[in-house]
């Protein structure tokens, strides 16, 4: 039985999991701070579980990173994870290996072990931003540096609002959480979260209704790319604004039966909030060996 330790760091939230034959034993979570309270959240996970010490660990995180030396790269979103040595910090700790993994791609992992356990789809994040993993042939596919299925950041508005990554038009800047919250404040005049809008949308008022059905259509045309590049058997969605999905979802199918040939086949995950943390629990099983030399 393995006995394996999953570490999910959100932009709010961290969840960390003790899990042993597949099965979730003890989890923990809390606001996301940095290494020292993640580090204490394993020590107290694994005496709650009786582990001296666990086989591996697998850590999941929002944020640009060089996956190859473990080391978290930091963003806006993550100010207490900036240049950390996370791999080799909690490897000094806990005295096993440890793996770092997007937290995109941890999630299509918890969705393939997990989840709807398809052996060809996309598993896509719609929330505060959008990021994407792939699995083809039940193997996720990582691309040359672990950046593959950074669906968020394909150019979709050429001319459109800035993205965080630096460029113009991408997915995410259109059509996010981020990209809805930043529309508002531009057409609304009024600073406003996502899902205030999308309530206000569904209440019927018109100003935040255009902004839904625009979102709603560019995450369509995402789906749209996703689809005709690979023929997934699934497209599985996520995140905070799947929540709205009995409102959301058929203006998203409507844009993406319109731009897809076919008909691609869209489910919401099973694992609900927990999906990363499930993923990365499961992510030294499909770590790329070859990176793994540590
Ligand atoms: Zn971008």
């Amino acid at each position: 039985m393995r006995r394996l330790i999953g570490v999910d760091i959100g932009g709010t939230r961290t969840r960390v999991g003790a899990f042993s034959a597949g099965e979730l034993l003890a989890r923990r979570e809390f606001p996301t701070q940095g290494m020292e309270q993640a580090n204490q959240a394993i020590r107290n996970l694994l005496s709650q579980v009786g582990w001296e010490r666990p086989e591996a660990i697998g850590v999941g995180a929002p944020s640009p990173m060089d996956m190859r030396a473990g080391i978290i790269l930091g963003c806006p979103n993550l100010p207490h994870w900036r240049n950390v040595k996370v791999v080799e910090e909690l490897r000094e700790a806990f005295g096993c290996p440890v793996y770092l993994a997007n937290d995109a791609t941890c999630a299509a992992i918890g969705e393939l072990e997990f989840g709807h356990r398809a052996r060809d789809f996309v598993y896509i994040t719609w929330s505060t931003g959008i990021g994407g993993g792939i699995v083809a042939g039940g193997r996720v596919v990582w691309g040359a540096t672990g950046q593959a299925g950074e669906i968020g950041h394909m150019v979709i508005r050429p001319d459109g609002p800035l993205c965080r990554c630096g460029k113009r038009g991408c997915l995410e800047a259109v059509a996010s959480g981020t990209g809805i919250a930043r529309a508002a404040e531009e057409r609304l005049g009024e600073r406003l979260p996502a899902k205030e809008v999308v309530a206000r949308a569904r209440a019927g008022d018109p100003g935040a209704r255009g902004i839904a059905e625009e979102a709603c259509r560019a995450f369509g045309q995402g789906l749209a790319i996703v689809w005709e590049l690979l023929e997934p058997e699934l497209v599985i969605l996520g995140g905070g604004l799947t929540q709205a999905w009995d409102y959301l979802g058929p203006m998203v199918m409507e844009a993406l039966g319109r731009m897809a040939r076919g008909k691609p086949r869209v489910v919401l995950t099973k694992l609900g909030d927990d999906v990363g943390l499930y993923g990365a629990a499961a992510l030294p099983d499909h770590f790329p060996k070859e990176w793994a030399s540590r």
